[in-house]
């Protein structure tokens, strides 16, 4: 029998795939990574509400207590005594993963380097790159999506340091609703790491992105608007995440797939990050214990509440904005937060339930005769 040269080879190191290889580190199982950038830089910021704790806790840039929402209703003030609202830098995420793969006992990533094909050859996969092949027991695809959604979440970002003091630096602007220009739902989000330094966002949920020269027109306009004085850009990064149930490529039966291409994206919001953490758990429990990874983050009910919701955005995306703030303004403190952050727990889903308009209502929406 043929001796794999590693236990885990994992394709792609981003968040998933570097995520997954921080916990492996500390198994005694041999490891790989195998990652196209020949150097990572602080590319994107990650925030959520942390619910639960993984290795990155020491990348936290900053916190928030308190976050609005601003819809057709006025402005809606959330403070949490307990949650908090969390900023990694992906600059600070990455450098800690690297230490920890290099301190782990069999771990390794091969930098500059592309995964190609996947094949079975007997009792191990062997992965084709364009440095050779490599021959592993298990293979974690991380590797970006390879379809395109039907829903997305698409924005253009700004971190800019201001002449004057612009920004409440305590209060995050989550969603502040403005005018749809895309033909979906638009709102600006504002992470203000100071009052005159901030992450000015542009983002639009819609079916089609709305593309660069649209972003790139409205958030100058909402820089603007902001009386900022001499602006210097700091950083500029944008995305497009999936915002879809049931979201994830068809893999060959073995492979395990982690990430925006597994799933990781929670439908009602395209956010990844901390899904990305529950995944990294789950796989490497699984692993460890010699188990197929159980992939689900969903139950059926959270399943069927965001098709819903994802329609209703779809069909009436003029409904969004009012929906939202509903959402924000009725749900007691932390459980809608624990909920888009992907809790799992009953009393969680029925308070959002019981703040959404009735279910036959969204539903008739949703899905007109
Ligand atoms: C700018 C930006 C901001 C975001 N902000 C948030 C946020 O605030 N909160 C949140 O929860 N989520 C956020 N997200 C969404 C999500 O958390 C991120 O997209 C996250 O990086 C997804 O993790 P991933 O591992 O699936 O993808 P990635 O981190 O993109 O990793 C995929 C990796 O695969 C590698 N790769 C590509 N081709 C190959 C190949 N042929 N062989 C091997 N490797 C390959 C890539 O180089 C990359 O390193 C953001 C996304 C972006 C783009």
């Amino acid at each position: 029998m043929l001796v794999p040269d590693v236990d885990v080879a994992i394709l792609g190191g981003g968040c998933a795939g570097l995520s997954l290889a921080a916990r492996l580190a500390k198994s005694d199982f041999s490891v790989r990574v195998i990652e196209p950038r020949s150097e990572y830089i602080n590319d994107r910021t990650w925030s959520f509400w942390r619910s639960q704790s993984d290795p990155f806790e020491d990348c936290v840039r900053r916190e928030w207590a308190s976050w609005t929402v601003q819809g057709p209703q006025g402005q809606t003030l959330r403070s949490s005594s307990n949650m908090r609202y969390q900023t990694v830098e992906s600059g600070a995420f990455y450098n800690r993963a690297l230490e920890l793969i290099d301190g782990g006992k069999a771990s390794s990533i091969s930098l500059g380097t592309y995964a190609s094909h996947v094949s079975r050859t007997g009792n191990q996969w062997r992965v084709d790159t364009d440095a050779g092949s490599l021959t592993a027991t298990n293979v974690v695809d991380t590797r970006p999506p390879n379809r395109v959604p039907t829903y997305g979440q698409f924005f253009l970002g700004q971190e800019i340091k201001t002449e004057h003091p612009v920004f409440n630096a305590d209060v995050v602007q989550l969603m502040h609703f403005r005018p749809a220009q895309s033909g979906g739902v638009d709102f600006v989000y504002i992470l203000p790491f100071a009052v005159d330094q901030a992450l000015v966002e542009v983002t639009s949920f819609a079916p089609h992105n709305p593309g660069h020269e649209f972003f790139t027109k409205w958030l100058v306009e909402e820089i603007n608007a902001l009386n900022p004085g001499q602006t210097e850009i700091l950083r500029t990064e944008a995305g497009a995440l999936p915002m879809q149930v049931g979201f994830a490529d068809q893999n060959p039966e073995g492979i395990i797939r982690m990430g925006l291409g597994g799933g990781a994206a929670k439908p009602s919001t395209g956010y990844a990050f901390a899904r990305n953490q529950m995944q990294a758990d789950q796989v490497t429990t699984a692993l460890v214990s010699g188990k197929v990874p159980d992939m689900r983050l969903d139950s059926a009910i959270t399943r069927y509440m965001d098709r819903i919701f994802l329609q209703v955005l779809a069909v009436k995306p003029e409904r969004g904005p009012a929906l939202i703030e509903a959402l924000f303004s009725k749900v007691s403190p932390d459980r809608l937060e624990r909920f888009l952050s992907g809790s799992t727990s009953t009393i969680d889903r029925l308070s959002v339930m019981k703040a959404l308009p009735p279910l036959p209502f969204l539903h008739a929406a949703a899905f007109p005769k």
